[in-house]
């Protein structure tokens, strides 16, 4: 069986080494993750170097994502690294003191704007919500507070507002930059990090075709502000996908209201014909430990239930001890919740009507697959959005993209139950000849066997994207294709 539901994997420390790097590529990585908020350009790109070597190797097809760091709200350092607070204690957080000055009184701010964006009453959450302020007065650059929430404070540890409403602008001029490494290695997918609404990922798609790239922009759900129904909708609608950022949102929104705003974005993205990722502490306990706990199984298996696209393992193969261990996990997890009855239905576009000729086969020939048991839906595709159709479509049907576009292919990674397959385009625009390479190739994958059913869609014109309009039902061995 192969897996529908694509694992994202975070590269970093723990994946340099070539062994690893290769075990968890073998286990099933379908996209991989760099992180900008780590390392330096030379050292994403020699990873990226070893992905493709990989991808060479092996002729299979792993997606880029970059993930833009976004704006740094975050405290300064400490004289002493870290320090203790207790509960009770007053605190201030101070942008015009010196960068490491920090105290056991006050620290300064390395976003300085801070103390205009608060009002008395506000609950900073520090180091993701370990650590909980009340703003109790604003003086100058001075916020004093009282700490609600004690611990070890150390240095550079991020801030968050119980609620949202911090005005740092998501696209920072570290990002700027590194949209252009981004689009020097070709990246396929770029994240944006705490987009406020539609405006940064239109700002961001406008700085990667300046910088010549064809990234798709993921826009990470962050902020409790862009949870309005109006501004999320607009958010979706501009981005190739979104991210469920579950760390931040969470300490924003409180977690108690996460598992909920998961399943609402799931939704929201699945009807608006978009994807969407799963992300942040899905097996955080397999950074230190062999095995995961049994609430991080459900929770993969749930964000599968839901209909999550991906799911994405950050720390836990970035720096953790068993990289290859988590990617197997997950993998296995995915497996088995996919084998639900749940993880089957759909009700996609039940009630609606189709935009155009080519999603109206795509919808057909799901529904055609699905009732006549159907092994495989192959479809000849140039941009991809017909595969993508498709796929919003909950089904156990594998969906083959097939195309001669390197990027269409690579782009396709992340969707679920669709996998890349290069196929040579006709010299002669044969229907017939693209119907046997079809089966050739999916015999040659081990895919179907004798007396399966396949349906093949395809365009009139087959190098014009939005072309799709035929759709053909084979049956393999029959030989009259
Ligand atoms: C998150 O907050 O869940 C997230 C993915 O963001 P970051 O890249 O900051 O970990």
């Amino acid at each position: 069986m192969i897996r529908r539901t694509k694992i994202l994997a975070t590269l970093g420390p723990s994946t340099d080494e070539p062994d690893t790097l290769k075990g968890i590529l073998d286990a099933g990585v379908n996209v991989v993750r760099i992180n900008f908020s780590h390392n330096n350009e030379k050292e994403h790109l020699a990873r990226i170097a070893q992905i493709r070597q990989y991808e060479e190797e092996n002729d299979v097809f792993i997606g880029l994502m970059m993930d833009l760091q976004g704006p740094k709200i975050r405290i300064a350092s400490f004289k002493s690294e870290k320090i203790e607070l207790k509960k009770g204690d007053q605190f201030t957080l101070d942008a015009g003191l010196a960068e490491d000055a920090g105290d056991q009184k006050s620290v300064g701010l390395a976003y300085k704007q801070l103390p205009n964006d608060l009002s008395m009453g506000n609950t900073l959450l520090l180091d993701d919500g370990k650590i909980i302020l009340q703003v109790e007065q604003i003086s100058g650059k001075k916020i004093k507070t009282r700490v609600i929430q004690g611990g070890l404070l150390s240095n550079n540890k991020g801030i968050n507002l119980r609620g949202g409403g911090l005005s740092a602008s998501a696209l920072t001029a570290k990002d700027k930059k590194d949209i252009i490494t981004a689009a020097k290695a070709d990246a396929d997918y770029v994240a944006i990090s705490f987009p406020v609404n539609a405006d940064d990922v239109r700002e961001t798609k406008r700085l990667l075709a300046e910088a010549g790239s064809n990234a798709s922009v993921i826009a990470k759900i962050e902020r409790a502000e862009s949870l309005e129904d109006d501004v999320i909708t607009d958010i979706i609608q501009e981005s190739a996908g979104i991210m469920v950022a579950r760390g931040d949102l969470g300490v924003e929104i409180g977690d108690p209201q996460l598992p909920a705003q998961q399943k609402r974005l799931i939704l929201l993205a699945r009807a608006n014909d978009r994807f969407v990722i799963t992300a942040t502490q899905m097996l955080e306990s397999m950074i230190v430990n062999p095995i995961p706990t049994r609430a991080e199984v459900f929770d993969v298996a749930n964000a599968v239930l839901d209909g999550t696209d991906a799911v994405m393992l950050s720390a836990e193969t970035a720096v953790g001890a068993y990289p290859v261990k988590a990617v197997k996990t997950m993998s296995d997890v995915c497996l088995e919740a996919e084998k639900s009855p749940k993880a089957k239905v759909s009700h996609h576009r039940l009630h609606e009507d189709f935009e155009g000729i080519d999603e109206t086969i795509a919808m057909s020939s799901m529904y055609a697959a699905n009732h006549l048991g159907a092994k495989v839906v192959a479809t000849l595709t140039q941009t991809g959005k017909t595969a993508l159709w498709m796929s919003r479509i909950s089904s156990n049907i594998s969906i083959f993209a097939m195309s001669d576009n390197y990027k269409t292919l690579k782009k396709v990674t992340i969707y679920r139950g669709v996998y890349p397959c290069y196929i040579e385009k006709n010299s002669a625009d044969d229907w017939n000849d693209v119907n046997s390479k079809v089966i050739e190739n999916l015999l040659s994958k081990s895919v179907v066997v004798d007396k399966d059913i396949v349906i093949v869609t395809k365009g009139m014109h087959k190098d014009k994207s939005g072309g799709t309009n035929l759709m053909k039902i084979l049956r393999v061995g029959d030989g009259n294709y």
